[in-house]
């Protein structure tokens, strides 16, 4: 019996492989342009900083952790999200000695969770840490990088949904109003949600149970309760998101799965996968940074699932650079083939030569198995010429044109 990959683990293929690499460069061009640069973390870290992060009560560290011993007995656990590592490597190295950090990040994450439709346990994600801004501009600016990002790319319908989780002083206020109301509802709620209504209330706000999305339909919004101060940065937030031409949908029950959020946070989603489904989100976290032993840091992140994005650029038809096979016939066409596909390949055309022999027919059936976008014939007479033939492959139509006239043509898609 063969062996297969772990359930929830995925290959990404050649056709998918391409977009992925398409989303991946997007994001570093239009990062790089806002002052953001790469930083690579382990994938594995100290199970205490998820814990100690994240927070103990939430769904990530109570259920959906991959931890285990090494073989010193120390816990370890494969990282589930990408802004702990930057924050202990931020403290690790003191970066603060700078006074802002702009920080991104590309790789695979873990978590356990049921394996469905883009959807893994191996997931990847883009995502930026700008750490040491306080300003509500750093919140909108991350936040109109990210959807000017989705526009490039071509990700249709994203929308904004942003709401405030307030400072410790105004989420401990609403915490006692959600919890009153909840008490009120108890008999309605899910046991974990019961479970969890002293230490976390706010979780029963994005719990997936029907008794509780039910139960907590006219709950208070956290809106209500914010103090002055996180209620003026809600509201530059949201002006500044306007100058940038961004009309944000405010959602008070938005929460996020994890602890560490303050002031501002947010989804984006996309209508591209039929419904309506979550493409990128994060928010502030001003107090993260220093509850794991650094200074005072006002920071703002945010992390875009890859599986999704790909997923609605596949389905979209989106992203595909064409493909070229070149047929060159007999040993002259051949050695002139070396030049003239080194010029072609410098302009980005993505070509394949064909070295099999054989009769031409069956060359171009190989071709047309190959996945071949247009095919290009390079023959003794065209040689001649200063020529190539080329064979769209969706249209069978056939041209000739000049070398330099043919790398335009097999650039289209
Ligand atoms: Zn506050
Ligand atoms: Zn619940």
């Amino acid at each position: 019996m063969s062996i297969t990959a772990i359930r929830g683990f995925n290959d990404i293929l050649p056709g998918d492989s391409e977009i992925w690499r398409h989303i991946e460069k997007e994001a570093h061009g239009i990062f790089s342009s806002y002052g953001f640069s790469e930083i690579k973390t382990p994938i594995a870290e100290k199970t205490e900083l998820f814990k100690r992060s994240i927070g103990e009560t939430t769904d990530i560290v109570e259920k959906e952790m991959y931890t285990f011993a090494d073989r010193h007995g120390d816990l370890i656990t494969l990282r589930p999200e990408g802004t702990a590592s930057v924050v202990r490597a931020y403290i690790e190295h003191k970066l603060y000695t700078t006074p802002v950090n702009k920080l991104y990040y590309f790789g695979p994450m873990f978590r356990y969770e049921r394996p469905q439709k883009g959807r893994y346990r191996q997931f990847y994600q883009i995502g930026a840490e700008v750490l040491g801004d306080a300003s509500p501009r750093a919140d909108a600016e991350a936040l109109a990088m990210l959807m000017s990002f989705f526009e490039r790319i071509e990700v249709k319908g994203a929308e904004l949904q942003i709401n405030s989780l307030g400072c410790l002083e105004c989420r401990a206020v609403y915490k006692e109003r959600l919890k009153e109301y909840l008490s009120g509802v108890a008999s309605r709620l899910c046991e974990n949600c019961l479970r969890r209504m002293e230490a976390n209330p706010l979780r029963a706000l994005d719990c997936k149970s029907p008794g509780c999305i039910e139960a907590t339909e006219r709950a208070p919004s956290i809106l209500d309760s914010l103090c002055g101060a996180c209620k003026d940065h809600f509201e530059k937030v949201k002006y500044y998101l306007r100058l940038s031409g961004i009309e944000p949908k405010i959602n008070p029950r938005m929460v996020r799965g994890l602890d560490y959020y303050t002031k501002t946070t947010f989804e984006i989603t996309s209508t591209g996968l039929g419904s309506q489904n979550a493409v990128a989100a994060g928010g502030r976290y001003d107090r993260l940074v220093s509850e794991l032993g650094g200074p005072e840091t006002p920071c703002f992140g945010f992390a875009i699932g890859i599986e999704r994005v790909a997923l609605i650029l596949k389905e979209g038809g989106g992203y595909k650079k064409p493909l070229t096979v070149f047929i060159a016939l007999g040993d002259k066409a051949e050695e002139r083939s070396i030049q003239l596909l080194k010029g072609w390949r410098e302009r980005g055309i993505r070509v394949v030569e064909d070295f099999s022999t054989g009769a031409l027919k069956n060359r171009m059936k190989r071709a047309d198995r190959m996945g071949a976008r247009y095919t290009v014939i390079l023959g003794e007479d065209e040689l001649n010429s200063g020529v190539v033939a080329i064979k769209d492959m969706k249209t069978s139509a056939q041209v000739k044109l000049p070398f330099d006239l043919a790398a335009d043509r097999v650039s289209i898609e």
